[in-house]
């Protein structure tokens, strides 16, 4: 069964972090003249609309990039976030924030004519709605098509640079546990592309587990290096909260040199102005083992 629809959560808080952290990675991308690839293997519909029935429903954008967008930006954070705001303010040139990119649309607004994109969602009514977006963008291709069974065979793509990003819905239990090893035969295959897991903070123990499973396999298989993780979290509520999803983040693999800096600002920031309640706070180490070192703030 496939329920989980994106339009409820567009634009919220884990959307706004793992929406930054892409848009940096592909500002970087483009600062050589070598074309480059994205892979997106749960790609939802590509862009969404905030004035729409299930936005409307559940405008946890409101608490999101609506409150980035009303905040008072240091420059730091406004370096940190300019490759992402300037695709949403792009879609939004009237008085009312009313569009929301997902990850395709932010690729598809900050590449160059050269460089691609292959996307993959396996949802018929969605896979339909992302082919019609981008049909007539001949850089994007769209297949309806179970991302984590297309990742290893999408990698190395001809370019030898780009981005993966793998972003599931978590509507099964064991969604972590079976993320981590359908990414396994793409790490293999292209060790030195960028890649960018999401994986929500709800159970801890599973996300620790995804985590540090992750950074000892890579290093067993020689495949990278401990500076080439970088995991970063945001919970906008205390975790241990019950209810809605309180926090989230990304790992990534081969991330920008730039990366850390800019989330070393964005971050703080981002836990004050998206908090929710009691307990907000940030998370950001590299490779996940003993001796890593790790800025964390409760
Ligand atoms: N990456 C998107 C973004 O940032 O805008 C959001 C993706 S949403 C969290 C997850 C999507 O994965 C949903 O649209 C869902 O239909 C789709 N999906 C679920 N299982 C899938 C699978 N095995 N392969 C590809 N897509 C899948």
């Amino acid at each position: 069964t496939m329920n989980y629809r994106h339009a409820f959560h567009a634009g919220n808080f884990a959307d706004v972090l793992k929406h930054a952290v892409i848009a940096q990675c592909l500002d970087h991308l483009k600062a050589k003249p070598k074309p480059f690839r994205v892979i997106d293997s749960h790609a939802g519909v590509g862009a969404y609309d905030l004035t729409g029935d299930a936005a409307r429903r559940s405008p946890e954008w409101q608490a999101g990039i609506a409150r980035v967008l009303e905040t008072k930006r240091p420059a730091a954070v406004e370096a940190a976030l300019a490759p992402y705001l300037k695709v949403v303010k792009a879609m939004n040139t009237g008085a009312d924030l009313t569009a929301y990119p997902g990850s395709p649309e932010l690729a598809a607004r900050l590449m160059r004519q050269d460089d691609r994109a292959h996307l993959c969602e396996l949802h018929e009514a969605d896979a339909k709605t992302l082919d019609a977006r981008y049909a007539r963008d001949a850089r994007i291709k769209v297949e309806r098509r179970d991302g984590y069974k297309a990742l290893g065979a999408l990698v190395p793509p001809r370019e030898k640079r780009g981005l993966v990003l793998v972003d599931p819905p978590f509507e099964h239990r064991d969604e972590m546990a079976h993320m981590a090893e359908a990414i396994k035969p793409a790490l293999t295959k292209w060790p030195t592309g960028t890649f960018v897991f999401w994986r929500p903070l709800k159970d801890l123990w599973a996300s620790e587990r995804f985590d540090v499973g992750l950074a000892e396999w890579l290093f067993e298989e020689g495949l990278a290096a401990p500076e080439k993780i970088l995991r970063a979290d945001l919970w906008v509520r205390d975790l241990e909260s019950e209810g809605k999803l309180a926090g989230a983040g990304v790992v990534v693999i081969n991330p920008p040199f730039t990366l850390e800096g800019h989330l070393l600002a964005l971050l703080p920031w981002l836990a004050e102005a998206l908090a929710q309640g009691d307990g907000a706070g940030w998370r950001l180490d590299g490779a996940v083992t003993d001796d890593s070192l790790s800025v964390e703030e409760f």
